[in-house]
């Protein structure tokens, strides 16, 4: 016989469980160059800068 619940799950308990589940809205800020939006902690990927410098060598390439 497999792992069986003890207790049967209420629709309640179920629907309190999820209250907390939802979607959120990815953090996005604005790159201080060229003020095209970006994630934070990344590098730009419209003029590859971080922290104010360059750090690929052509804009757009981020391999
Ligand atoms: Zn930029």
């Amino acid at each position: 016989m497999p792992a069986v619940p003890r207790k049967k799950r209420t629709k309640n308990r179920i629907g309190k469980r999820r209250a907390s589940q939802r979607l959120t809205a990815p953090a996005f800020t604005s790159c201080p160059r060229c003020h095209a939006p970006k994630m934070p902690h990344m590098v730009c990927p419209s003029c590859g800068t971080y922290n104010g410098r360059f750090v690929t060598s052509e804009p757009g390439d981020l391999a």
